[in-house]
């Protein structure tokens, strides 16, 4: 892969863009006991995520970061690994601190 794969945007090859959402398994929903399990990326609040989410009521078991095998988003601007200064860095921290509870 070239350094700047991430980086530039070409048109998508396929014919629709969709997200494969990967059967987890070895999980239970705390909320309603299923075992229908998927993980897959997702965009809110806070940014570019990947959810373990059930199936089954669509309740979240687990929002993470995305790794770099991920590939999510599949496009990037170049400084988005970059740390953040010190203000945006506060206020990321407060909004997750928030909502972990
Ligand atoms: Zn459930």
């Amino acid at each position: 892969m070239a350094w700047n794969h991430r980086y530039t945007q070409t048109p998508p090859t396929e014919e629709r863009v969709y997200v494969v959402r990967v059967p987890v398994e070895g999980k239970t929903c705390l909320n309603c006991g299923s075992t229908n399990v998927a993980r897959y990326p997702i965009a809110n609040h806070l940014g570019p995520r990947i959810t373990t989410t059930c199936q089954n009521c669509l309740t979240p078991l687990l929002v993470e970061r995305p790794t770099v095998e991920d590939n999510w988003p599949p496009f990037r601007a170049v400084t988005y690994d970059w740390p953040a200064s010190p203000g945006e860095r506060a206020a990321r921290d407060a909004l997750e601190r928030e909502l972990a509870g």
